[in-house]
Formats: structure tokens, sequence, C-alpha cells
């Protein structure tokens, strides 16, 4: 799997963004989408372009409305907003579900499950991994199914605090899956972080479907901070799964995103910002029963704010008992009073348990340690496979599906060309299709000159 990103087209990405983002500014004063300036990343003072920035954001993560829709009415509505979604993370049409190609490491024993790493295929030639955690005692067969995406802490699905939300579930029965996650970006091509998480979900879906220990038809998935991001994504694109608890996650974009309180950058992926924000996409999932667990961290108004939304579009549309909110005035966590919320969400939706609240986590759970899962590999390892080159490989795929070719230029008139396009890709990135309220007080051009065929011009932010 991806451990580092390609330096090359981000940078020249960097590049172009700031010569668009001049485009941009010559707007504010000109008004004139023909444009021809380029501008300089250094003809702004520092402050300047900050304030800008800072600007630029509260215009764009103005929370989009979120309309109450029902029926056909909603149907119709969700089917476009997961197509412009799907369309965003570059999974549209979804890529070719080839063989798993399934490999599997050593078992390591549990009083409850064994535990042993699995590999399948993603795209040709990339491999991704996750942990799976089958009951010693299966309670029922074919037997309920959890996806547990993990979040950003240190050894990822090794962490203590997703191991136990694994081991109790499969204690409880449930066949358990915690696909590992890794970041990878190419948008020069389309690839952002969402489309290899959404993708390595749906994948891990796949695969649990593949066992026949796995009821099909009962598939939950929970997770907390970047696997709740997962969890919602999914829930909201993939039919499969028949009950989310997202936790510590769902906010309006401008929450999470704020030059103030900025959070991985895989919470955001480009363009979804112009139409949608992250309550609605988790309400895609109806009628799939949602919970969110929320808590003191950019969850803090999501209850006040957005769920009277999320529970009236339930209510319309006769699902008033398959969504839920609580909130904690803890820190961002899953401990334990999260995980036992969890267990009866899914008890209830996956397993027919009665809605009331009944068994409690053990007061003791035996963990591995971290060290002990992630050393975890194939024989050989998958890793050393020489068709196995990862990173490269997603790319490789996605510059064959979109015809990518370098630019190449050699002349003013190459580059012209080449210039005209950008605008047009990086405008679209940028937002600027989204009519945004312009501010009367951008800033002012202090000068203009022509250098090797390109209009330059400096601008003064106030
Ligand atoms: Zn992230």
């Amino acid at each position: 799997m991806p451990t580092s990103q390609r330096g090359v087209r981000p940078l020249l990405l960097s590049v172009a963004l700031l010569f668009v983002a001049g485009t941009v500014t010559a707007e504010w004063v000109r008004n004139n989408a023909q444009a021809s300036a380029a501008v300089r990343a250094g003809a702004c003072d520092t402050i300047g372009v900050a304030s800008m920035l800072v600007a630029y954001f509260e215009e764009m993560s103005v929370p989009k409305p979120f309309v109450v829709r029902q029926g056909t009415a909603f149907a119709r509505y969700r089917r476009e907003v997961r197509q412009k979604l799907l369309e965003k993370v570059s999974l549209s049409p979804l890529p070719g579900r080839i063989p798993l190609e399934v490999r599997r490491s050593v078992r390591l024993d549990h009083p409850w499950c064994t535990v042993r790493r699995v590999y399948y295929l993603l795209w040709p030639g990339v491999y991704a991994s996750g942990l799976l955690y089958l009951p010693k005692e299966l309670r029922e067969r074919p037997a309920p199914a959890m996806l547990c995406p993990h979040g950003h802490w240190p050894n990822g699905n090794a962490f203590p605090d997703e191991q136990k939300r694994c081991l109790v579930f499969a204690k409880r029965g449930y066949v358990v899956f915690s696909p590992s996650q890794y970041h990878y970006e190419d948008l020069s091509i389309g690839v952002s972080n969402q489309t290899l998480h959404v993708w390595n979900n749906m994948r891990a879906l796949d695969y649990l479907q593949s066992l026949p220990e796995v009821d099909t038809t009962r598939i939950g998935c929970s997770g907390v901070s970047g696997g709740g991001l997962q969890t919602q994504m999914l829930a909201a694109l993939d039919e499969r799964v028949k009950a989310a608890t997202i936790v510590g996650m769902t906010c309006d974009f401008r929450e999470i995103l704020s030059p103030y309180r900025n959070h991985c950058r895989c919470n955001h992926f480009p363009g979804a910002m112009q139409f949608t924000d992250g309550p609605e996409i988790s309400a895609l999932a109806l009628p799939t029963p949602v919970q969110y667990l929320t808590m003191n961290d950019w969850t803090y108004n999501f209850r006040r704010d957005n769920f009277p939304t999320v529970e009236k579009l339930y209510a319309v549309n006769g699902r008033p008992q398959a969504v839920d909110c609580v909130f904690w005035p803890s820190g961002h966590n899953y401990d334990v009073p999260k995980r036992e919320r969890t267990y009866w969400w899914m008890g209830r939706w996956l397993c027919g348990e009665p809605p009331v609240e009944t068994e409690k986590e053990p007061d003791e759970i035996l963990t591995f340690p971290p060290a002990t899962l992630m050393a975890l590999a194939t024989d050989p390892p998958v890793d050393a496979l020489p068709e196995n080159r990862v990173a490269e490989q997603i790319s490789a795929v996605y510059e064959k599906v979109k015809h990518y070719r370098p630019a190449r230029i050699s002349g003013v008139a190459e580059w012209r060309s080449y210039r005209r396009q950008m605008v047009v890709k990086l405008r679209e990135l940028l937002g600027e299709d989204a009519k945004l309220r312009r501010s009367a007080s951008g800033p002012q051009r202090v000068a203009r000159q022509e250098e090797e065929g390109l209009v330059i011009e400096r601008f003064r932010s106030k």
C-alpha cells in the first residue's frame, strides 16, 4: 500500500493553483472572466495572502441548503448527489471488480476469536490489507458482520481502542474486518484520498461478502474520526451497509476545515463543498439506520444545528426510529460508553435485539500489542511482490482510464493552450462555478508587465 506521495505533479499543481488564484484575484477587481493575467506568488504580502485565503474559505464553506425531501423526490435527489460525489472522487464508473486474490497471514489466537491479516486487490497490482476477527463461536450461521474502519490513531487499526471494538463485536458473534487505511493523492488525474478510502472500503465489503460465515444482508459499519468519515462516505455511497454508527465526525465542512481548526486533508476532496455538506452526505444513507455519536469536538454543534433536519428527513420518509444522536461531554474519542451505544445500535438493526440497552462491554479486554498486529504478514510479504507497485500503480491505472498525457510545452502557443485548459480545470477545482458572492473590497492591482510572452500583474490586498 502507498506510504508516500509522488512529488512532481502535486508541485506542478500547486504552482498552477497559484496562477489561477491570481486570475481569481483579478476577477475581484475587474469582474472579467476572460482575464489573461498571471500573478507571481510573491506579489502580495504574506498577511494579505492569508487574509485573502481566509475570505475565500469563508465564502466557499457557507453550508449548502439541506432540504428535507420525501419519497420519490428524495430518491431522485439522492441519486443525483451520489452520482456527483462518485464523480468527484473519480469512482464513476466504479473500477472493475477484479478477483480479490485474497492472501492471508498466520492466525493469532485470542480467547474470543482468531485474528489474521488479509490482503486483497483494489486495482490490478494494488493490494490493501485489513485485520479479520473471526469469532470462535458464531451465534448464528450465517453471521452478521461489521466493517470497522480506523481513525487517525497511532498504528491505525492496531490502536488498542480500535482493537477493543473489533474484539467485543467478535465476542458477540459478528465477523469483523478492519481495513488498514492510507493516504494518497494525485489530483492532476483526479485521485484524492477519498478515491482510495471509498474504494478500499467497498472492496472490504466485497471481501466480507465473499466469506461463507457472513450474512451478506447484515453488514454494519462504524468508525471514529477518520474512521467516522469513512463510515459516513461508505453508508452514503454503498447500500450494502445496513446500519452505521458515525463517531466524532459528522459536521458542516466549515467546522472541520476552518483555517483555525483544520483536520486531515482526507476530510475534503475537490468539488464536494460546492454542492453539499457533511450532514447531507451522511443522510444519503436513508433508509439505512444511522447513529451519530457526538462530543466536545467539531461535532459539538451537530445535535443542535444539523440533527433536527436529519431527524425530520428520516421521519417524513417513514423511518423515524432509524436515526439516533447522542452527545457526550468528552474529548475526541471512542470510549466505553460510545462503544456500548454502538453495540446496542448494531444489535438492534442487524440482530433484531430489543431496543433497550442490555449487554455491557466486559471490564477486561485482552488486546494485542500493536506491534504484533502490525507485523502480521503473508509469506512472502505482499509488499515484496514485483507486481505490487502500490502508489505508482494507482496513478498508472487512472492515467490510463483518463487518457492522461503530461503537458509538453516548447513555445508560447503551446503554453497558452495549456494555460487555457488549466484555467478551466482549476477554476472548477476552486469552485468558481459556485457563483460565490464577491467581496467589494478585493485586492488592488499595483503593477502590470509583460515577460516572455506572459502578462504579469501584481496585486496588493487590503
Ligand atoms: Zn486523513
